[in-house]
């Protein structure tokens, strides 16, 4: 699983982590060279949480000082399904990660090149069909209803 993890701007040099399967592949803006390869322990990142981790240079189990402030995670791919609707090609279904079926017109794209998926509520990238779930502080509550909603 990829995740990129934006913390909370206390005036510290790097603010983006991309984390992938437990480990720090990628950090921004700076410190790079010092935080890449990081261990992360927590077991799922959610905004709000503090992380526990082990750094490569002390390998000393600690935690970071700067709090979680939004998650993106990366789902999959979604499939374009074979729906025809009455409108024909202004509309597409979407096979997402999660099962669900989503019909979107073209214009659901438009703007942001993203649509959000009726059923677990992620966002679909055109044309890539990447799915991503993107948690801000505040939005989690928000997100969950949506999934059990289904
Ligand atoms: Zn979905």
């Amino acid at each position: 699983m990829k995740q990129t993890v934006y913390l909370e701007d206390r005036g510290q040099d790097f603010l983006e982590w991309d984390i992938e399967d437990g480990v720090v592949v990628g950090c921004r803006p700076f410190q790079a060279w010092s935080w890449k390869g990081t261990k992360v322990h927590n077991e799922s990142i959610q905004p709000g949480d503090i992380l526990s981790i082990t750094p490569p240079v002390t390998g000393v189990l600690t935690t970071l000082n700067y709090p979680v402030e939004r998650v993106i995670t990366q789902l999959g791919r979604a499939q374009l399904s074979t729906y025809h609707g009455a409108m024909g090609q202004s509309q597409r279904g979407v096979d997402c990660v999660c099962g669900g079926l989503s019909i979107f017109y073209s214009w659901s794209w438009a703007g942001n090149g993203k649509a959000r998926c009726w059923h677990c509520g992620a966002w679909i990238s055109w044309p890539d069909l990447e799915v991503r779930q993107d948690l801000r502080k505040g939005s989690a509550r928000l997100v969950e209803e949506a999934v059990s909603s289904t």
